[in-house]
């Protein structure tokens, strides 16, 4: 059984940069890494400071070629069990002193026919990372059926990228205060259910059951996020609202277990993932310092 210091669970932005700082650090890192990163069907990450537009698969191979002058040992396989062993944990046939989860969301997308096939590029959910490259055209929000004040709060939320935004509720019906807010800020509302949507190449086509369509140059939708991993929950992690909890150095409530990037803060975009992770490194290797001394 080899021992390392840190295991590091999932191998996107976060995990990745939780392995940079831990191996800047002279820690022993062991990182696994089964490659279903959240944005894998984008075909540019947007908003990333010092890199202009790569594509996920670019940057994340950036971040690996960063770390080969590390003591960072990669895996790319999938871990399905992490054990309480001792003081530490075993991983498979390993031994280490701590554990990092950095194992991401999953995306429940609005249930309608043709969402998914073209998510990640004429539909997204968020405009901070893509309203940008089709500000100022015609675009639609569209709701998730029972979840009306996420629907109004996304559209409201577009309104500031383009003047012409159509939120479709896909049959949730509206309270009149909501209907002058979204007035005031000139989105239009369509209340019947969406048919079916069909991305086609530079637009997409939402189909109403009235039969009427709807041409936006890109498809806002609203989702729901979901563990990609049971690990936190395997291991004890208390996971409150589908986040798993940690406090301000990204310890879980289960010693020695870290949570890092979206799995512990659901809303963060790739480089406030990075971010958080690089943080929780540094608290991580002041606690490994403690028990050594
Ligand atoms: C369609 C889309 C487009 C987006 N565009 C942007 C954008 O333009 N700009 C931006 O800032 N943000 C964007 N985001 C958000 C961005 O993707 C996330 O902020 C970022 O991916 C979070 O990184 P993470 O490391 O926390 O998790 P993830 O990227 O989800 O990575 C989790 C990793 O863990 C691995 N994993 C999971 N379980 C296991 C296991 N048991 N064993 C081994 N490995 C495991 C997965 O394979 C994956 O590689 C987008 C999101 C989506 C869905």
């Amino acid at each position: 059984m080899k021992t390392y210091d840190v295991a590091v669970i999932g191998g996107s932005v976060a995990g990745l940069q939780a392995a940079l700082t831990l191996g800047r650090a002279r820690r022993r890192v062991l990182l696994f890494d089964d490659g279903d990163p959240r944005n894998r069907t984008a075909d540019h990450v947007h908003n990333y400071l010092g890199a202009e537009n790569p594509s996920p698969t670019d940057l994340l191979a950036t971040g690996h070629h960063q770390l080969e002058q590390y003591d960072v040992e990669v895996r790319d396989t999938r871990v399905d069990e992490v054990a309480v062993d001792g003081d530490g944990f075993a991983v498979g046939s390993d031994r280490v002193r701590a554990v990092v989860l950095a194992t991401g969301l999953r995306d429940e997308l609005p249930d309608v026919p043709g969402v998914a096939k073209s998510w990640g590029r004429l539909v997204v959910a968020c405009p901070h990372c893509h309203g940008w490259e089709v500000r100022d055209q015609p675009l639609v929000q569209l709701g998730m059926r029972g979840l009306p004040d996420r629907s109004v709060a996304r559209a409201l939320l577009l309104s500031r990228w383009s003047s012409d935004v159509i939120l479709c509720t896909d049959g949730d019906e509206l309270t009149d205060e909501q209907l002058t807010k979204l007035g005031k800020a000139g989105v239009q509302v369509r209340t019947e259910r969406v048919e079916a949507v069909h991305p086609g190449d530079d637009q997409v086509r939402v189909l109403l059951t009235t039969g009427e369509a709807l041409l936006p140059r890109a498809l806002f939708v609203v989702v729901r996020q979901h563990q990609q991993s049971d690990l936190a929950e395997r291991l004890g992690c208390e996971i409150v609202d589908g986040a798993v909890s940690v406090d301000g150095g990204g310890r879980t409530t289960v010693p020695g277990v870290y949570a890092v990037g979206t799995t512990a803060v659901p809303a963060l975009f790739a480089i406030g993932a990075a971010g958080h992770a690089s943080t929780t490194a540094v608290a991580l290797h002041a606690d490994l310092l403690e028990q050594e001394l």
